[in-house]
This record gives structure tokens, sequence and C-alpha cells, in this order.
């Protein structure tokens, strides 16, 4: 994943990265051109943690058979949640904190 700077339009080194910071399920990074804090856009953030969330739990009911009949349903809903969650993590824009 290399994220695009909003401030200086430079990618970003997952290897440059000197200053992380978390706070909650947002993950801030500064940016080692620029020096500007940058995050993913909090609404992409969200969904992202949405779709991990629903690959676990769907996971969880087919491990313990929990509503079997359904499982193929929780498969691929579970599918579907780690594959937009991977989609943001490649292709989400990236905002500057202010
Ligand atoms: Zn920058």
């Amino acid at each position: 994943m290399k994220p695009t700077c909003p401030s200086c339009q430079n990618k970003i080194n997952n290897r440059d990265i000197k200053n992380t910071n978390k706070k909650g399920i947002f993950f801030e990074v500064e940016c080692p051109s620029c020096q500007t804090w940058i995050r993913l856009n909090k609404t992409l953030e969200i969904i992202k943690a949405a779709g991990i969330s629903l690959l676990l739990i769907t996971s969880l009911l087919n491990i313990f058979s929990i509503k079997s009949e359904y499982s193929l349903v929780f498969s691929t809903v579970g599918f579907v949640g780690i594959f937009i969650a991977m989609l943001i993590t490649f292709f989400g824009k990236h905002e500057e904190i202010k």
C-alpha cells in the first residue's frame, strides 16, 4: 500500500514512515517528505473496520456451526467484507489532518 500525500503529492513508502499515531480505529501517519500528518478518509476507515468485523463474525459463526444452514451465505458475506476492506486499504484516499 502506497498512499499519496494529499499535501505534497508524493507517494509514501511504508518504510520511510517514521511517525505513526493510532487513535482508536484511526491510523495516522506522518508524511516523510513534508511532515504533514495524514490519515485515511474517516468514512472509508469505518467501512474498512466494518468489513473486517464482518469477516470475523461470519467466520466465527461458521467455525462454531451456528446457523450452519446459512454457512454459504456467511462465507459470501465475509468474503465481500474483506474484499471491500482490501480495496479501501489499497485504493482509499488519504486526507490531511487539520
Ligand atoms: Zn507530504
